[in-house]
């Protein structure tokens, strides 16, 4: 183990603070251009940066569109896919619940899938068991940075005529034998919350598609369901990446790449200092993870996290320590504890470890020799043996 470098006395889980004051000329700079042209909403801003965004993706129709949130984003595309009261959407309980919400407010019923145990992001296999007459889309969660085994989704869902919408909120950049995630089902729902790989300084969010009646419709959705002004054709709502959004993601797009390989660098380090003390995040085969979220494994989860707060000041977090089928909101789909088996065993073991792109290779050093000690003062080995793949 790398000795803790000894200036370190804490590590948050994030920083944004630090983040705005390292891109401080560019971001002031988007703002205040901005300010400055007396266009607040659907304006040239936006036009660019949905331009660039699709470019980033690798979409030359440049079919994205900017909306609200990553939730709207995919509420708008489950809507632009027909979505309706009584359909069923197949997705991972393992997830963010904004996920769920999305699906539930266009009054489909989330039909939950298991999780692979050694990704955590949603097992294709267990597709099979929980399709019906009624499934209408499946929704591959591309968790922590890292995208679901997109061929077998997409072979399922061509065999059973679904659509797929990936939910990439947390997967920018992120890519499946070269693909980045958003370009390869029918929709892509993108979030630009603050802390994501690529983050806004609000809301954010962003929907892409592989077809041109999608984008119009998409189009119409964000905005009333107006085709132009006055005309509406279709029901829709107020969901719009206002123009200061747009200016700063713009500015920060450019460097999303390099952010991402620096995340995949931390992300190394970490796994190098910790793999014989913990389960370490997985990286499988033909994909590139962009680690939004750096997760280990262990059985000491709760007694690890509350050392690390109380005695090293390093904060993690839970990504997710309960999962959608057993929050109180969606006990009325009647799941209970049992019922997605990879899914509970991972959500009682997992630990979110500080992981942004500002962050130092000593500040993973210190975290890194603090569990060891934590592991040592605990009369902990190998912590890792105990749990993996086997369920
Ligand atoms: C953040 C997130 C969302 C929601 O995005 P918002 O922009 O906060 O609405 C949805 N799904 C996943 C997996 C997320 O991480």
């Amino acid at each position: 183990m790398t000795t803790t470098p000894a200036s370190i006395k804490s590590v948050p889980f994030g920083d944004l603070k630090a983040h705005y004051q390292q891109y401080k000329d560019t971001l002031d700079q988007a703002v205040s251009r901005v300010l400055a042209s007396g266009h607040y909403i659907l304006g040239k801003e936006l036009d660019a940066f949905e331009d660039q965004f699709a470019e980033f993706l690798g979409l030359p129709e440049k079919r994205v569109i900017g909306c609200a949130s990553g939730t709207d984003a995919i509420y708008l595309a489950l809507l632009a896919a027909g979505v309706k009261s009584g359909d069923e959407i197949l997705v991972v309980a393992h997830t963010a619940v904004p996920t769920i919400c999305a699906v539930v407010k266009t009054g489909a019923t989330p039909v939950f899938v298991d999780v692979c145990p050694d990704t955590l992001v949603m097992d294709p296999a267990d597709l099979e068991a929980k399709i019906t007459s009624k499934t209408k889309v499946i929704i591959p969660v591309h968790l922590y940075g890292q995208m679901v085994d997109m061929d077998q989704v997409m072979s399922f869902a061509a065999k059973h005529k679904l659509v797929v919408l990936e939910d990439c909120a947390q997967a920018t950049g992120a890519t499946y034998k070269g693909k980045t995630a958003g370009t390869i089902g029918d929709y892509g729902a993108f979030s630009f919350y603050p802390s994501k790989n690529l983050g806004a300084f609000g809301d954010g969010g962003a929907v892409s598609c592989n077809s041109q009646k999608a984008y119009e419709s998409l189009k119409m959705l964000r905005n009333y369901g107006q085709s132009k002004r006055y005309y509406h054709d279709e029901f829709g709502v107020n969901s719009r990446l206002d123009e200061m959004q747009a200016a700063i993601l713009s500015a920060q797009l450019p460097y999303v790449k390099e952010w991402n390989e620096k995340r995949r660098k931390l992300a190394a380090l970490y796994t190098l200092l910790l793999k014989d003390l913990v389960v370490t995040p997985v990286e499988a085969k033909d994909n590139y993870h962009v680690y939004h979220l750096y997760v280990i494994q262990t059985e000491k989860r709760e007694e690890m996290r509350t050392w690390l707060e109380e005695k090293a000041s390093v904060q993690a977090l839970i990504h997710y320590p309960i999962p959608a089928h057993l929050q109180k909101a969606y006990a009325y789909l009647g799941k209970k504890k049992g019922f997605l088996p990879k899914t509970e065993y991972a959500a009682d073991r997992i630990l979110s470890l500080p992981m942004y792109q500002g962050m130092t290779e000593s500040e993973v050093e210190y975290i890194c020799a603090k569990i060891k000690e934590f592991c040592q003062t605990n009369n902990i080995s190998k912590l890792g043996s105990q749990t993996g793949s086997k369920v």
